[in-house]
């Protein structure tokens, strides 16, 4: 995001969704249940952060604070995509994500959430066994790295450490993307490398039955063909990056609904899956 063109693309986005982000708050998300309600809000808040930020702070700064890094602008290998799946594991949705991928006989990384990967022992155990062997970090509680010190940023990253796949590859993804510099040395040093993503599903912004506001398909890069199709537009990107990480969270109903469609509809499209511990995907990893 160097270029004036694509400022000013951030600007007009930025000015559509602050006249919206109110109203559409309070619409999308009626029917969906309230942990999920206040985790796509804030989503949502950090989005129009992260907007407001590439707006009004040059690109050098940015990127001397570390600022953005989650965003891949490295092409990925050709036509092959690796899923990953953030914010679980859930008590529902990690065991439906794994029956999808068990069916077509492929494989995924999970992100996982410290302290809800303690509670559900059962379910890391699972994703193990399926040979899904890499259950990554995604720090202890998902707070946003931007807003907190050195010292719980540090706190965060280790005390999930112990729960990675000892002797695995250690993989580390910030939550909502937000990078830091002292972040991105301390995972180094324990050996991580940090996981971004090609192709952001913005599955946190399609509601339940399946639809997006056409205001946050503006925000989330969301073609007007695909605001009632959550599964065409994962594919359309997957087309148009030619494959990448696609990063998608287990706690979204319509993410569960819709994986088997999407899984089917990559392989027709001739695109292959792999994981993002694959040597060709390593040129994609910070
Ligand atoms: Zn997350």
């Amino acid at each position: 995001m160097n270029s004036s063109n694509s400022r000013i693309r951030l600007l007009r986005q930025f000015i559509l969704i602050a006249a919206s982000v109110a109203t559409v708050a309070g619409q999308a998300e009626q029917s969906q249940s309230a942990p999920v309600q206040e985790e796509a809000a804030a989503i949502r808040q950090h989005h129009l952060k992260r907007l407001t930020e590439r707006l009004t702070v040059e690109p050098a700064v940015l990127e001397g604070r570390c600022r953005y890094e989650s965003d891949i602008s490295t092409p990925p290998p050709l036509n092959r995509v690796a899923l990953t799946f953030d914010d679980g594991p859930t008590e529902s949705g990690t065991e439906e994500i794994l029956a999808v991928l068990q069916k077509y006989k492929i494989h995924a990384t999970f992100f996982m959430i410290g302290e809800k990967a303690r509670q559900h022992a059962d379910l890391v155990a699972k994703v193990r066994a399926a040979g899904h062997d890499v259950v990554a970090n995604h720090s202890w509680s998902h707070p946003n790295f931007h807003d907190i010190d050195v010292a719980r940023q540090t706190g965060e990253v280790l005390r999930t450490d112990s729960l990675t796949t000892p002797d695995g590859p250690k993989l580390f993804r910030y939550p909502y993307g937000n990078s830091t510099c002292e972040t991105n040395q301390l995972v180094h040093e324990h050996g991580y490398k940090i996981v971004g993503w090609h192709i952001d599903s913005c599955d946190w912004a399609y509601d339940k039955s399946g639809a997006i506001d056409a205001r946050e398909a503006i925000s989330c890069g969301v073609p007007r063909q695909y605001q009632n199709d959550y599964v065409g537009h994962v594919l359309a990107a997957a087309r148009s990056r030619r494959g990448g990480i696609i990063l998608m969270h287990e706690i979204h109903p319509n993410t569960l609904k819709s994986l088997d469609a999407i899984v089917a509809g990559l392989l027709a499209g001739g695109f292959e899956f792999g994981m993002v511990t694959d040597e060709d995907f390593q040129s994609s990893l910070r």
